[in-house]
């Protein structure tokens, strides 16, 4: 390591890896009418209808007993395991009229034909590699195995809250350069349940990072604070762009467009994080990473979401700006937002982890 006084402080971004899905329970397996279902609970809040009527991968691990151990391993299905079969129309004459899902009734999974159990497990260990009484524990879910694609310049797949903004911070970390700061790439767990997690946003995971990353640079307590005194945080998860359908749940002045650049988001109560100081220097970085930069607040008369960097930035406390990718149907089954938009995030992002954040007095810049 260098010198210690060579370090100035931490530049951090900050996204999540969860994105609302279905959670397979301990005692997974269902039969009636001639067919096997699998029993889920909903994780996050998800357009429940998106998830029907198409083939849904199983993924996630398994804990097995190994030796005098347990070992943890990784395990998926493949991607047609499972279907959320709709009724048919002939039966259900209100489907298109506004029809409310119940989650432990209309969103069981299809699983197979056939009235008998005992399938569910044997498949799970022939996954695993590993005889089925070794199977001690798992942490399973659904996915949508569709793959992205990109058409008329825009890009449509699963997952892009907020892996657009994981894959862009990430990519940018990579790519930085040298500077006085520590670059920081956070991606957290549990966004979508309220971060209040031991991997979420809410837990001491962050501070206690920066504290021994600190430590193993031979500074103090009293120097991990000045640190945090020169830091600063891109809070990025994704927002809604202004709907062609549906204008109206838009502030039509204050709303961003599909490829229309990087989204700083504003809130009153401070739900995101984003103020003038903030603003001001992400501006400054968009501008020179050739970025166009777009604006985002709910409707005054509309609650809106949630995010990161509030929750991150009470427990570490730093300056932070609030931004994300413009998007539509965000927790639906197969999101869209705009490709050019991406870009223009990588390059904003990669700028800012060269800088350095420099403070005199009141004010801060990022040189
Ligand atoms: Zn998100």
């Amino acid at each position: 390591f260098r010198a210690k006084r060579d370090f100035s402080g931490f530049l951090m971004t900050a996204s999540h890896c969860d994105s609302p899905t279905f959670k397979i329970k301990e005692n997974a397996e269902l039969t009636g009418s001639g067919c096997r279902r699998l029993a889920v609970e909903k994780y996050g809040g998800m357009l429940m209808s998106t998830w029907m009527d198409r083939p849904l991968g199983i993924a996630g691990r398994g804990l097995l007993r190994k030796g005098s151990g347990i070992e943890s391993r990784l395990l998926d299905l493949g991607g047609a395991c499972a279907v959320i079969p709709n009724v048919a129309i002939h039966m259900n004459r209100k489907a298109n009229d506004g029809y409310s899902w119940n989650p432990a009734v209309d969103l069981l999974p299809l699983w197979g034909a056939g009235e008998e159990k005992g399938f569910f497990r044997p498949t799970l260990a022939m996954a695993l590699a590993c005889r089925e009484e070794d199977i001690l524990a798992t942490d399973l879910a659904l996915y949508n195995p569709q793959e992205g694609v990109e058409w008329n310049g825009l890009l449509s797949a699963p997952r892009l809250d907020d892996l657009q903004c994981a894959f862009s911070g990430l990519t940018a970390f990579l790519a930085a350069g040298e500077s006085r700061a520590v670059p920081v790439c956070c991606i957290f767990d549990n966004e979508e349940v309220g971060s209040e997690t031991k991997q979420g946003a809410a837990s001491s995971f962050l501070s206690d990072t920066l504290r021994r990353v600190a430590h193993a640079l031979g500074l103090d307590g009293e120097d991990y604070l000045r640190l945090l005194a020169q830091s600063f945080l891109v809070s990025a998860d994704n927002a809604h762009a202004v709907h062609p359908n549906h204008p109206e749940f838009a502030d039509m002045d204050n709303t961003p467009h599909l490829n229309g650049g990087v989204v700083v988001k504003f809130n009153a109560n401070q739900r995101y994080t984003t103020d003038a100081v903030s603003c001001a220097l992400f501006r400054a970085v968009c501008r020179e990473a050739d970025a166009p930069v777009q604006v985002y607040a709910n409707r005054s008369d509309l609650p809106g979401g949630s995010t990161l960097g509030s929750i991150a930035t009470a427990k570490v406390s730093v300056p932070s700006v609030d931004i994300g990718l413009a998007q539509l149907a965000m927790h639906s089954c197969v999101e869209t937002a705009g490709a050019a938009d991406m870009d223009a995030l990588v390059r904003a992002m990669t700028v800012y982890y060269g800088k350095t954040l420099a403070r005199a007095g009141e004010t801060l810049t990022l040189a």
